[in-house]
């Protein structure tokens, strides 16, 4: 397995790349966490519910105040000296990663109440520009939720370099997850549901987060998995196919026109005792499969809570292996990559493994017993290494904290 660099490490090094870039140290650095979802997927748009936990892997923002409204930017994963100024951002602009970063600064700027209107002052004021520096530790593109994490952590820095004080208080928090889900999804044009910004800022050590995205509301979910002998693998596949934005779309519109037909708002309005004759309903074969997935998955994290809070692991993992069998073959958004990991960590002795994230590639997790993490780590390797295919990189993951200031 391959070792994460621990937090300090990361901070010095992002603190020594900024003092060697722009010449004098920042004034502080941010972190914000990548994620895993433990059960969930694919019913956020569904106004359904999500589990996550935010990883040990992190993404670090050092960051120093300007005098005029541009920001530099500088990221350890891309390289490269890109200059972005404040008064060009909107809706689709910039492209590229910057959009991540900067798109936040602008969501700030428009958002409502005391936070907004602080944010639109320091911008009348001629200032609010930002030298920055990025490192991270969680991997880009995995599922994982970088772009999230990169958000967030620039938030986190603005929050504070702003004086808009999001960081000290759940309601503040709440609304540095609208800034940071405006970015992706209006600058970035990502059409993301919110879980990953939710997580990243929200989400408690020790603790996954149930996340209800129909209201809103979030409850920590304690989560130790140590105390029960037991670790989360997490397989990044390296697997990237391509049509992923037309599934992606397409998995939408199949919900939406089966809750028009059935006379819902969203599918989860749905009663699950009534399913069989819901789906009945349905004229398209397809659709009905997919309304069976999201259905009985949000029923499968309502399971998980309560197996969770009586401390029943094995329960955990048959939902687990439930909710990627129902992805596989319900949802159709599993592929070869993740299925094979999948199996090879049931095999050697896993108590439940799914896909993770929106499929077709990303990374999958495991329940894993202590004792038999090594079989598991060795049967993931071994599955790859008989197809050919490339290494994954398999990893174990403690439920950790959420943005923050580091130094
Ligand atoms: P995921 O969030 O699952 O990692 P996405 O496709 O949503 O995958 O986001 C990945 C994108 O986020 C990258 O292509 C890049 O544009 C941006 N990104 C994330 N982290 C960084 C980083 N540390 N430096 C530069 N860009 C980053
Ligand atoms: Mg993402």
């Amino acid at each position: 397995m391959a070792p994460t660099p621990g937090p300090s490490a990361v901070i010095d090094r992002v603190m020594n790349a900024f003092t060697g870039l722009t010449g004098a140290p920042p004034d502080g650095v941010w972190s914000a966490p990548g994620r895993v979802n433990l059960i969930g997927e694919h019913t956020d748009y569904n106004a359904g519910l999500a589990l996550p936990i935010a990883l040990p892997r992190r993404t670090y923002a050092a960051a120093r105040r300007r005098d005029d409204t541009r920001f530099r930017l500088w990221s350890a994963q891309t390289q490269g000296l890109t200059e972005v100024d404040l008064a060009t951002v909107g809706p689709g602009s910039p492209t590229g990663w910057t959009a991540y970063a900067v798109g936040v600064a602008w969501a700030l700027t428009q958002a409502d109440g005391a936070a907004g209107d602080r944010a639109r002052a320091v911008l009348a004021g001629g200032g609010g520009g930002l030298d920055l520096v990025i490192d991270s530790t969680v991997p880009l593109g995995a599922g994982l939720s970088s772009s999230a994490a990169l958000g967030c952590a620039v938030g986190a820095a603005l929050s504070d370099l702003w004086g808009l004080d999001l960081l000290s208080s759940e309601a503040g928090r709440q609304e540095l997850v609208t800034a940071t889900r405006c970015a992706e999804n209006v600058v970035a044009g990502a059409p993301t549901g919110g879980m990953d910004q939710s997580a990243s800022l929200l989400c408690q050590e020790g603790h996954a987060l149930l996340l209800d995205c129909q209201t809103g509301s979030t409850r920590p979910i304690p989560f130790d998995l140590p105390s029960h002998d037991l670790a989360l693998l997490v397989v990044d596949t390296k697997a990237e196919h391509a049509l992923v934005d037309g599934q992606y779309a397409a998995r939408r519109a199949s919900c939406e026109r089966a809750a028009g037909e059935l006379g819902v708002a969203s599918l989860r309005d749905l009663d699950p005792r009534s399913l069989q004759i819901d789906l009945a309903k349905l004229s398209d074969p397809i659709d009905r499969a997919r309304v069976r997935h999201v259905v009985t998955e949000i029923e499968r994290v309502h399971e998980s809570v309560a197996a969770m809070e009586q401390g029943d692991f094995a329960a955990v993992g048959r939902l687990f292996d439930e909710s990627h069998a129902s992805l596989r073959d319900d949802y159709e958004v599993s592929c070869a990559e993740l299925d094979v990991a999948v199996e090879a960590m049931v095999s050697a002795g896993a108590l439940g493994a799914r896909m993770t994230g929106g499929g077709f590639g990303g990374s999958c997790i495991g329940l894993v017993p202590i004792n038999e993490l090594e079989a598991a780590v060795e049967a993931v390797h071994t599955a790859y290494a008989d197809r050919g295919w490339p290494p994954a990189e398999v990893f174990t993951a403690t439920a950790a904290g959420p943005a923050a200031r580091d130094a």
